[in-house]
């Protein structure tokens, strides 16, 4: 018997990095998942491994049309949508002073509205089967401030934000909202900018000395999806081998 036996879960951001060790996870525990992506090569590639619980829509989270196909149709192909792990997410680095507009609002269209998004998408399906998880992907940045990453962090301050109020108003629909909140994990994404020369310095950095991977980010999101998590709700979770456990000082 799978922790998430009978769940139906659309993973965004799913095609790669943490996204993809969720959809295996949930996969493994016995949910069936929509693998929704931009990625159209990858996330293919991935549903096809992983067999008829997997399915991948190519998924801007940035588009408000393209979410209301979504959940329509996820809940045609596997039922009504019960987990949405919002996980997608982009990031660009610069300063205050030089970060152009356009980057700015980029940042700002598929970490924090496509989050908004996605909660406003599910919430009709979730409320009519009288529940469901649903999981946002901040992180450390959304914990702490980092130079050159302001208007990432904005968006992830913005994340933990949202989950904290959207926890309120959908609680008493059996809807629980929860933030995660990985520190440095060895994805594409942290992985373009610097390679293993990066991965090296962020360990020297954690408690732990080491970087995280998606296996180890993965078992947060099937706990909080699962049942065993029933009681929690509008909680903020570091996976961080403990970075975000001092300041400045401690560093
Ligand atoms: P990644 O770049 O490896 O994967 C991100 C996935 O999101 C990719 O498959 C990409 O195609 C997809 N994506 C990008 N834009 C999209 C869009 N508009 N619509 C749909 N999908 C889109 O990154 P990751 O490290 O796996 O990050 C996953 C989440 O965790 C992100 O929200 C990220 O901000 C957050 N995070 C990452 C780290 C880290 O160190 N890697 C740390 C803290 C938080």
């Amino acid at each position: 018997m799978g922790r998430l036996d009978g769940k139906v879960a659309i993973v965004t951001g799913g095609a790669m990095g943490q996204g993809a060790g969720i959809v295996r996870a949930y996969v493994a525990e016995g949910a069936s998942v929509v693998v929704a992506d931009v990625a159209k090569d990858q996330g293919q590639a991935l549903a096809d491994e992983l067999g008829p619980s997997a399915h991948f829509a190519d998924h801007d989270v940035s588009s408000p049309a393209a979410w209301e196909s979504l959940v329509a149709d996820t809940n045609q192909r596997f039922g009504p949508v019960s987990v949405l792990a919002n996980n997608a997410g982009i990031l660009r680095f610069g300063t205050v002073e030089a970060m152009p507009v356009d980057e700015v609002e980029l940042l700002w269209r598929v970490n924090q509205l496509g989050c908004w998004l996605g909660m406003q998408a599910v919430v009709p399906t979730m409320k009519a089967r009288g529940g469901g998880s649903i999981i946002n992907a901040s992180s450390t940045e959304g914990l702490g401030g980092m130079a050159n990453t302001v208007a990432y962090g904005a968006t992830k301050f913005a994340i933990r934000g949202m989950t904290k109020g959207a926890s309120h108003e959908l609680g008493p629909f059996g809807i629980r909202v929860n933030s995660v909140h990985p520190g440095m994990i060895d994805t594409p994404m942290t992985r373009v900018h610097g390679g293993d020369l990066a991965m090296e310095y962020g360990a020297s950095k954690v408690p732990l000395r080491r970087v995280g991977h998606p296996e180890d980010v993965a078992p947060l999101y099937v706990f909080l999806a699962s049942d065993e998590s029933s009681y929690i709700n509008g909680a903020e979770i570091a996976v961080d081998g403990g970075v975000t456990a001092t300041h400045a000082f401690g560093g």
